[in-house]
C-alpha cells in the first residue's frame, strides 16, 4: 500500500515536471518548430488527377519523378527555403517515400499528411467512405498518425482534407466532424482546402462544437474569399489563414500584397500563411513539362510585398514563425 502511494506520487510529480516539447513532424521526424526556417506552407510535389479508384498504386515511376521534380527543389534551397509542406492528400498522390528521398538529397524538410480530399464532389474519395461515419473515418488518420503511413513509418505532420466552394454537404460535414476527433485524438493541425466564407465559417462551427478551437484549422485558399473583412474576422477568432495561389504575375502579386497589408492593417499578421501551390508533377505528363517553379513568391511577390509595405520582420514572421506555429502539433481544444 505504501508502496503504491509512494509510486503514485512520484507518478504524479513527473507528469506535472515533464513537459513535452513543442514539435513539428516531418517525413525525416520530429523537429522544433522553431527550426523550421523560411518555410512554402502550400505547396505539391506530385498531383495526380485519376481518381479515388485509379490513383493506387502509383501509376509513375518514383524515380523518373524524383528527376524531374529535384532541380525544382534545389531552386528553392538556393533561395533560403528550408522547409515545404506537402499539400497532396492520399487518392490524389501523396507520396512519402517520394519525399523522404527529397529530403535525404537536398537536407531540406518535408512534411506530409493524412486525411480525406472531398473537394471536386469527391471524386478523390474512394466510394464506401462515402457512407462511413466520422468516427470511422478518423479511425484512418489517427491510425496513420500513430504506426506512419502504409508501412513506410512516416508519420503524417498535419490532417488535409478538403471541401467544395458552397455551403458544406452533409458528407463534407462527416469530413469536417472527423477531422476535428482526429485532431483531439493527435493533435494534428487541419489543413482544408476551402476557398471562399461560407465553407470556412461553417468548418469552424463544426469544429468548435467538436470542442476544438479556431487555431487548429488552416483556412486554405482564403484568397478566393473576395470580402478581406473575413479573413480578418477568421483570423480574430483563431484561424490560420492561408493565401496560397500565386504562379506569377504582376496583377496576382499586387492583389494578394492588398490582402496582406489589410490582415497587417487589422493586427493579424500573425496568423498570416503564405504559399504558392506550385508544383504539380503530373503522371499524365511524365516529361514534367507541366511542372510550376516554386520561385515566383520570391522572384515577384516578395518584390510587391515590399512595395506595399511590408517589411523584413513582417516575412519573417510570415515564412518563419507562423508556419511553425501553425504546424505545432498541440491540442486546440476547449477545457471541459
Ligand atoms: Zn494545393
Amino acid at each position: 500500500m505504501k508502496v503504491s502511494i509512494f509510486l503514485a506520487i512520484l507518478l504524479a510529480g513527473a507528469a506535472c515536471t515533464a513537459e513535452i516539447p513543442d514539435r513539428v513532424i516531418t517525413v525525416m521526424g520530429e523537429i522544433r518548430p522553431d527550426k523550421l526556417g523560411p518555410t512554402l506552407s502550400h505547396e505539391h510535389v506530385l498531383v495526380d488527377f485519376i481518381g479515388a479508384e485509379f490513383s493506387e498504386p502509383p501509376r509513375y515511376n518514383r524515380d523518373s519523378a524524383y528527376w524531374i521534380i529535384l532541380p525544382h527543389i534545389l531552386e528553392i534551397r538556393n533561395l533560403g527555403v528550408k522547409t515545404f509542406v506537402e499539400c497532396t492528400p492520399k487518392y490524389l498522390g501523396r507520396d512519402p517515400l517520394l519525399l523522404k528521398k527529397l529530403s535525404e538529397e537536398t537536407g531540406m524538410n518535408f512534411i506530409t499528411n493524412t486525411g480525406f480530399y472531398g473537394a471536386i464532389d469527391n471524386k478523390y474519395i474512394p466510394a464506401p467512405v462515402l457512407n462511413m461515419p466520422a468516427e470511422a473515418i478518423a479511425a484512418f488518420w489517427i491510425a496513420e498518425f500513430r504506426q506512419g503511413i502504409d508501412g513506410t513509418g512516416i508519420i503524417p505532420g498535419f490532417i488535409k482534407i478538403g471541401v467544395n466552394p458552397t455551403e458544406l454537404s452533409d458528407f463534407h460535414k462527416t469530413l469536417v466532424k472527423a477531422a476535428a476527433q482526429a485532431h483531439k485524438a493527435t493533435g494534428l493541425t487541419i489543413m482544408s482546402h476551402t476557398g471562399p466564407a461560407v465553407p470556412a465559417f461553417q468548418q469552424l462551427d463544426i469544429l468548435k462544437s467538436e470542442g476544438v478551437k479556431a487555431d487548429a484549422l488552416i483556412w486554405t485558399h482564403a484568397q478566393n474569399e473576395k470580402d478581406w473583412s473575413k479573413h480578418v474576422e477568421a483570423a480574430k477568432a483563431g484561424a490560420w489563414i492561408s493565401l496560397d495561389g500565386f504562379w506569377g504575375g504582376a496583377e496576382k502579386a499586387a492583389e494578394i500584397a492588398e490582402m496582406v497589408v489589410n490582415l497587417k492593417k487589422h493586427n493579424v499578421l500573425h496568423k498570416l500563411l503564405l504559399s504558392q501551390d506550385s508544383g504539380w508533377y503530373d503522371p499524365d505528363k511524365p516529361d514534367g513539362s507541366n511542372y510550376q517553379p516554386h520561385t515566383p513568391l520570391f522572384t515577384e511577390l516578395i518584390p510587391a510585398l515590399n512595395q506595399a509595405g511590408i517589411n523584413d520582420a513582417d516575412l519573417h514572421q510570415i515564412l518563419e514563425v507562423n508556419p511553425g506555429k501553425a504546424l505545432t502539433v498541440g491540442f486546440r481544444v476547449y477545457e471541459e
